[in-house]
């Protein structure tokens, strides 16, 4: 099928020749004439099928007729992450260089007032994380009666981040009469269950997923050892890739991202960082930096990088083997795009190797070790973020108490120095010959502020969940007049990649008795008692 059979008009179709496609993708060959005929879409699709066309290039033909009013935006996309958002935003300037159309983005860590400014003049397209959208529907600064398309992307991502409850609340304040077109990768039961309660006789469209990809990346499993060794790996693996032109580097936890960025940093190495403690800034520069070459690697948790479209990535390297298989395949779909050729390694440590079994039974295939397995390694490396393992005194897996081990492996160890609260807060890991510069480990920690009751900002001051998982560990670096405290979603599914829950607890934590916080009373006197 050509795009032309596809029924777009002829301003989209100008816009399509400009990008330089020359026939729809198989999501896109299936979902345009069901969605520009009106229907409910149901796409089982994921990034890299060319599912963001397969939405933004019927809705354009649909924006064609009509006009937008002031606070009552005509459609609207909720994408998990604020990266996401802007990316979509991107592609509706590109698809949209034809039309007039006003497109606000309402994502977090971007000022309110711009926002609603946007959104004051009507939008067209509002394009919203879905926390955001619902601030400014709180707020009366929105109105969802004029919507008449509704996207959710990425929906089994919505799940993983807790937002689905946000999601119910959002479909409900839209007309019932709106069009619904619906993505998710994967359809397990609460996502099917949330679309047989908002989707009305949707039209199912199942893409293979590019799996297939597989056949355009090499695989492969590094034996590797914990901490200090695991990095040296990866720098080794870096320093000998054959036809390396630029990585992603994926680590499951947000602290080991930090930790690892500024690692390869301190080794001379050209990287950045995204994560999702990192204010929105920050996250746009860093992605930004990587797409332009000002940096050939990027260094990324999988909440942060997932649905990325960065095109021409010679490799991926896994520094922690995904705790969830379907990650491995996402992560690995970042090279090896578009027929061309990638290198997908992952560094596997007696911790990782638990992991494998999903993995190749997902992909239907082995992934081969090169240069031996895990019975070639000597693991001299000291576990750094497994919670109780791998610290001195605690024992590992094999019984033995790590503080009686070699003296060498205790120097790279050293206190931290008592905090005012007079507590020993934890142990850390010291780089050995990177001593007299403060370990990552610790400047991260210090940029987090201190984590009493007390000493946290104002509630209108902390993060949105866009980021929930960041939201729920760190006071924010952004800043906003936002009135809404983040709430403790019970009912979120967390992924055990990204839980922070190993952190050492410091001072009283989060929980501060509350007779603690009464205010004090002073007493006026005139009195001066007199001495005795
Ligand atoms: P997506 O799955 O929407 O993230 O798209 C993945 C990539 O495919 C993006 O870089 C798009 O620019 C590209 N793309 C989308 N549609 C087409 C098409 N019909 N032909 C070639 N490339 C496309």
């Amino acid at each position: 099928m050509s795009f032309q059979e596809t029924g777009l008009s002829e301003k989209v179709l100008a816009a399509v020749t400009a990008a330089g496609y020359t026939n729809p993708t198989p999501i896109q060959a299936q979902a345009i004439p069901h969605a520009l005929a009106g229907r409910d879409v149901l796409g089982i699709a994921q990034t890299g099928t060319g599912k963001t066309a397969a939405f933004t290039l019927p809705m354009l033909c649909r924006l064609e007729q009509g006009r937008a009013r002031a606070r009552m935006p005509r459609t609207l996309i909720l994408e998990p992450t604020r990266e996401l958002a802007a990316q979509v935003e991107e592609s509706f300037v590109k698809y949209g260089v034809n039309h007039k159309l006003n497109v606000a983005l309402l994502i977090g860590g971007v000022s309110f007032g711009d926002q609603e400014q946007k959104i004051m003049r009507g939008a067209d397209v509002l394009i919203a994380t879905p926390g955001r959208m619902l601030d400014f529907f709180e707020r009366g600064k929105l109105l969802l009666t004029g919507i008449e398309i509704l996207v959710i992307d990425e929906a089994d991502r919505m799940l993983d981040m807790g937002f689905i409850p946000d999601i119910e609340k959002i479909c409900k304040l839209v007309p019932f009469t709106r069009q619904t077109l619906f993505f998710s990768a994967t359809m397990p039961p609460e996502i099917t269950r949330l679309t047989e309660q908002f989707l009305h006789n949707p039209v199912r469209i199942e893409v293979a997923r590019p799996a297939s990809a597989a056949t355009t990346i090499t695989q492969g499993l590094i034996a590797t050892g914990h901490g200090y060794a695991k990095r040296e790996t990866l720098r080794k693996l870096i320093r000998e890739a054959d036809n390396f032109k630029n990585a992603i580097i994926f680590s499951n936890r947000k602290r080991d991202v930090a930790i690892l960025h500024k690692s390869l940093v301190k080794h001379g190495f050209n990287a950045g960082a995204l994560h999702g403690d990192m204010d929105q800034p920050a996250r746009m520069a860093s992605l930004d930096a990587f797409k332009s070459g000002a940096v050939n690697l990027l260094v990324c948790s999988d909440v942060a990088a997932r649905g990325l479209d960065i095109p021409d990535v010679s490799h991926v390297f896994n520094f922690d083997l995904p705790t969830h298989a379907e990650d491995y395949v996402h992560r690995i779909g970042r090279t090896g795009r578009a027929g061309k050729s990638g290198v997908a390694l992952s560094l596997v440590t007696s911790d990782d190797v638990k992991y494998l079994s999903d993995i190749e039974k997902l992909i239907g295939t082995k992934v081969p070790w090169i240069g031996g397995g895990l019975d070639s390694v000597v693991d001299e490396g000291v576990k750094e973020n497994g919670g109780g393992r791998g610290r001195r005194g605690a024992p590992d897996r094999s019984g033995k108490d790590r503080s009686r081990e070699s003296s060498a492996r205790a120097d790279r160890f050293r206190e931290r120095p008592r905090r005012e609260h007079g507590l020993i807060a934890s142990m850390e890991p010291v780089v050995p010959g990177e001593a007299s510069e403060p370990a990552p480990a610790r400047e991260e920690r210090a940029e987090r502020p201190a984590r009493r009751r007390d000493a946290r900002p104002p509630r209108a001051e902390r993060p949105r969940r866009e980021d929930a998982p960041a939201a729920r560990e760190h006071a924010p670096s952004v800043r906003g007049p936002i009135e809404r405290a983040p709430v403790e979603r019970h009912d979120r599914r967390p992924r055990r990649g990204e839980q922070d829950d190993d952190r050492p607890v410091v001072g009283l934590g989060d929980h501060v008795p509350s007779f603690l916080l009464r205010p004090t009373k002073f007493v006026k006197t005139d009195k001066i008692p007199a001495e005795e």
